[in-house]
């Protein structure tokens, strides 16, 4: 998000900006972390606009951003088995068609032909478009911050916000660990960690960290899943597919498979350690409907950081009781995809240009008032 809007501020003329980044590298946070995946197929038309635009600017990116990311577009794959749950999908596949987006619900036989080896029992149907994909969060990250340093910023790493001065309610100083900036403008893009910069400036941002896994596995007797042995029990594309009820996902990462799943029994917190304990309860779904993952052995772990706000919805604008506080944060497990819009919007209202999108639902103050509807395709 930091890198995002750097970029974004830097190609309208911008460029009297810091990166700060505690880390010794960019993209070592929740970005560092995640599974690459970008979809249209949100609940809310709020995260579909989003996912529109930063799409469009993912498929073009090498071109306008200078960098490759490593787009595929081999779709996402949602299988339902919930009665309840296909009424709701029936009516996303409504909203995302209405807003262009080319979503079909297909039976689970059809299901199968898309993601081969995928074991359908129960299944009542599955929520499909080929234009979602998965993409390189550390190229994207890069591309945006190089591309921002060439206009001009500076990224400072190793470099952590320890504290911000405030003249009355309005910014006037951010401390680091290496002297202190003085700026009118902080951006808050601090992902999981957002709430910390809030509490600097006496601003409640209300994200939460939640820890997930993310699982790599290749053949238990060697070589790759695109060995010939394994047609038609593993897919050949990087087709994400997610069993919805279980929140089981997986997609081919080069000879292996990347997935994960969410525990209802994680608590918030920091805490990044591998929990090896919750991988069978992962590897019990994920055979039950990826047969082949019986035949799997697990090369690496990792565990990152949803950054999750009450209703799902991020965190986009200024905050209403510091005047040049702004915060981009609390995507809640779906913010690398929303990035390029995310940034672009939050760069027009910095300088004053009108967004040209609906804030409403991203708004800092919607918690103050009655909640409304936020995102429910959460992964
Ligand atoms: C396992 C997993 C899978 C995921 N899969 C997907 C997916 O498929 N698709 C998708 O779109 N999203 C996915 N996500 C969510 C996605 O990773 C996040 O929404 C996104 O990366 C958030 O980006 P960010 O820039 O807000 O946060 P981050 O990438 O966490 O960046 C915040 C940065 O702020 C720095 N920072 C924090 N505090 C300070 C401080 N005090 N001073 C200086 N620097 C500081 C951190 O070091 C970090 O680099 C996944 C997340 C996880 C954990």
């Amino acid at each position: 998000m930091g890198a995002s809007v750097a970029w974004h501020l830097a190609q309208l003329g911008l460029t009297n900006i810091v990166l700060v980044e505690r880390e010794a590298q960019l993209a070592t946070g929740s970005t560092g972390k995640n599974a690459g995946g970008v979809r249209h197929q949100f609940s809310h038309p709020g995260n579909i606009a989003l996912s529109i635009e930063s799409i469009a600017m993912m498929a073009d990116f090498e071109a306008r951003v200078g960098m490759p990311i490593d787009f595929h577009r081999d779709g996402y794959l949602f299988l339902v088995s919930k009665t309840s749950n296909v009424a709701a999908f029936e009516r996303n596949i409504a909203l995302q068609r209405q807003m262009g987006i080319d979503v079909q619900w297909l039976s689970p036989e059809d299901a199968t032909r898309i993601a081969p080896g995928i074991d359908v029992t129960g299944v009542r149907g599955a929520a499909w478009c080929a234009a979602d994909g998965v993409t390189d969060p550390n190229g994207v990250t890069m591309g945006f911050a190089k591309g921002a340093q060439a206009k001009g910023v500076e990224v400072v790493r190793e470099t952590e916000v320890i504290g911000v001065k405030l003249n009355g309610h309005r910014m006037a100083e951010v401390q680091t660990t290496r002297g202190s900036i003085s700026t009118p403008i902080l951006v808050n893009a601090a992902g999981p960690w957002a709430k910390a910069i809030g509490r600097y400036c006496g601003v409640d941002v209300p994200v939460e960290p939640e820890r997930r896994h993310i699982f790599i596995a290749t053949p238990e007797r060697g070589g790759s899943w695109d060995a010939a042995e394994w047609d038609g029990r593993m897919p050949r594309s990087k087709v994400l597919v997610i069993d919805f009820e279980s929140s089981f996902y997986f997609h081919r990462e080069g000879p292996g498979l990347l997935f994960g799943m969410g525990d209802p029994d994680e608590t918030p917190g920091f805490d990044m350690t591998v929990r090896w304990d919750f991988l069978p309860k992962v590897t019990e779904v994920a055979v039950k409907r990826l047969p082949a993952m019986a035949e799997a052995a697990v090369s690496h772990a990792w565990a990152g950081l949803y950054e999750m706000t009450p209703d799902h919805n991020a965190i986009i604008g200024p905050s209403p009781d510091v005047e040049g506080f702004y915060t981009i944060a609390g995507f809640s497990g779906h913010g690398f995809q929303h990035a390029p819009a995310a940034g672009r919007i939050l760069a027009d209202l910095i300088t004053g240009r009108d967004p040209n999108f609906d804030l409403t639902p991203f708004a800092f103050d919607r918690f103050a008032r009655a909640v409304k509807s936020g995102e429910l395709n959460v992964v």
